[in-house]
């Protein structure tokens, strides 16, 4: 069975239930389904061809309906948040070729000038329909099967971002393990905080939709303004939180932010990032009653593969998180240090790119796997664990960043001659900065942080905010090591040096 035929027959059996809360307006499922139903309408108007339809917004009811208007039309939606940076949106549009962008906000003068170079944009309107019945949406040209049913762009190593394609099976499966595995009661409240730009996004939004669940969605003004964030979660009822480890710290900092207050609060799931021991503890000690999931996957296997219920006792077991057992239909192996993951929740690969797809995707015993890049092994009780990255990727606040992606966009500039990213890390493995190392030779009459400040500028339309180096060291050149090549590790270990200059 297609998703979007189990979301309408959930939707046509809840028409009033709220599908979406947002901090200002509610919308029921039959508002979604007469969106989604007029946005497709919308599409098939253009007459465009079945390449992917990109979505330029921010997370919210009108993003929402135009990504599952998209699907219903046969294409797959490209979710981009309205904050990505002109020139890096450049980029999605040039490696996407969408056959059309919807807009669901609206946009200031520089980036209509980039959309008005694309003959085929929408710019999306809801105007609810009172005699609209949404028994009359047919779903026999939307996406099922090996189709894909996303496309999320995430850090590249070569400055430019990759589109990871998760076919529509790829969804259903995890949807399905979601629903089995984790949210077993009906009327749920999702907490939905991720950028649809993030596949944690997932989570929430396909176990919400076909359960007749409410997204509490939250926006990028409540997710960025703490007193915005604890108001809001402190005026709602959440049942199921979904986050990363690194915005739980965030609400944990509320004293308000107890089973006490918010009794309702049932689940906790965590993806994306390790979940430190001290977090664990924290929200445990805050939420004694509540079920506490760490799940681990990447983008590349959809959502999540593995699991595992964090309790006190497993706490005292060990010292760092481990990241559970695989979910039905996936193998884990560890070869050669690293976690491969085999099986149906694998992704197509890397959109329109045959060079990285064969660097990372490949088959195995018949099946399609993926090399994680993440270290780790099993315990003798035959629970993974994870042990660090075996390459230069790095989660710094929930975000997945490549170090070489930052160390393109720095190159890239005129005034940069060899570019090193170094994370620096504290005692629970969490990434705390990103410092930019830097073969720049500047003119002796501007100051290291005016050339920052200037450097910085020039940087910021290449890359999302969240790569935005903490902190930018000058030096004359980089050791080399045997092999003649940037030894990164000495780089690290001489960066805090204070005779190298910083800003
Ligand atoms: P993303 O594609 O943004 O979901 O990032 C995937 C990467 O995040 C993985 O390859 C891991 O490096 C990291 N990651 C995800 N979940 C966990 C977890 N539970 N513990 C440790 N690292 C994780």
């Amino acid at each position: 069975m297609k998703l979007l035929d189990t979301i309408l027959e959930n939707a046509l059996s809840n028409l009033t239930s709220v599908a979406v809360a947002e901090k200002e307006a509610s919308y029921s499922y039959q508002d979604l389904l007469d969106a989604m139903d007029s946005f497709a309408s919308d599409l098939t108007g253009l007459e465009v061809n079945k390449r992917p339809v990109l979505i330029f917004g921010k997370n919210d009811f009108l993003s929402l309906a135009a990504m599952l208007a998209s699907n219903l039309t046969g294409r797959a939606y490209i979710p981009v948040d309205s904050h990505t940076p002109i020139e890096r949106t450049e980029m999605i549009l040039g490696a996407a070729k969408p056959s059309a962008i919807m807009l669901t906000t609206e946009l200031d003068e520089s980036y209509q000038s980039l959309f008005a170079a694309n003959p085929q944009v929408v710019a999306v309107n809801f105007d609810r329909r009172a005699d609209f019945d949404g028994r009359t949406i047919d779903t026999r040209a939307a996406v099922s099967g090996k189709d894909t049913t996303y496309i999320i762009y995430t850090s590249g190593t070569t400055g430019v971002p990759k589109g990871v394609a998760v076919s529509h099976d790829n969804l259903a499966t995890f949807t399905n393990w979601m629903n089995t595995a984790f949210v077993k009661f009906d009327k749920n409240q999702f907490l939905e905080q991720p950028l649809y730009s993030f596949d944690l996004s997932i989570f929430s939004i396909y176990p919400s939709l076909t359960t007749a669940g409410t997204l509490v969605s939250l926006s990028r003004e409540e997710t960025t303004n703490f007193k915005l964030l604890f108001e809001r979660l402190n005026s709602t009822i959440i049942n199921t939180w979904i986050s990363t480890p690194s915005f739980v710290d965030i609400c944990l900092l509320d004293p308000s932010f107890t089973q006490d207050e918010h009794p309702e609060l049932r689940q906790f799931i965590f993806c994306g990032e390790e979940l430190t021991h001290k977090t664990a503890e924290k929200l445990l000690k805050a939420f004694p009653n509540a079920t506490v999931y760490n799940t681990y996957g990447p983008t590349e296997a959809t959502g999540a593969i593995s699991s595992i219920e964090v309790t006190p006792e497993l706490l005292n077991h060990y010292d760092r998180v481990p990241i559970g057992r695989a979910k039905p239909g996936v193998t884990l192996e560890i070869l050669d240090r690293e976690i491969i993951i085999t099986g149906d929740s694998v992704a197509t690969g890397y959109f329109e790119n045959s060079e990285k797809t064969a660097e990372a995707f490949f088959i195995r015993d018949g099946k399609p796997a993926y090399h994680t890049g993440d270290a780790g092994f099993f315990d003798s009780d035959g629970v993974l664990n994870y042990n660090g990255r075996i390459d230069f990727q790095v989660k710094f606040n929930g975000f997945r960043i490549e170090l070489q992606d930052i160390e393109a966009n720095l190159t890239s500039l005129p005034t940069v001659e060899k570019a090193l990213v170094v994370p620096q890390e504290n005692a629970e493995h969490k990434v705390t900065a990103l410092v930019a190392v830097l073969v720049a030779p500047h003119d002796s009459t501007l100051s290291d942080r005016d050339f920052t400040k200037q450097l910085k500028e020039s940087l910021a339309p290449l890359i999302m905010d969240y790569m935005m180096p903490t902190k930018f060291v000058y030096v004359a050149d980089f050791p080399l090591n045997q092999n003649g090549k940037i030894d990164r590790k000495a780089v690290s270990e001489t960066i805090f040096n204070p005779k190298g200059g910083q800003a």
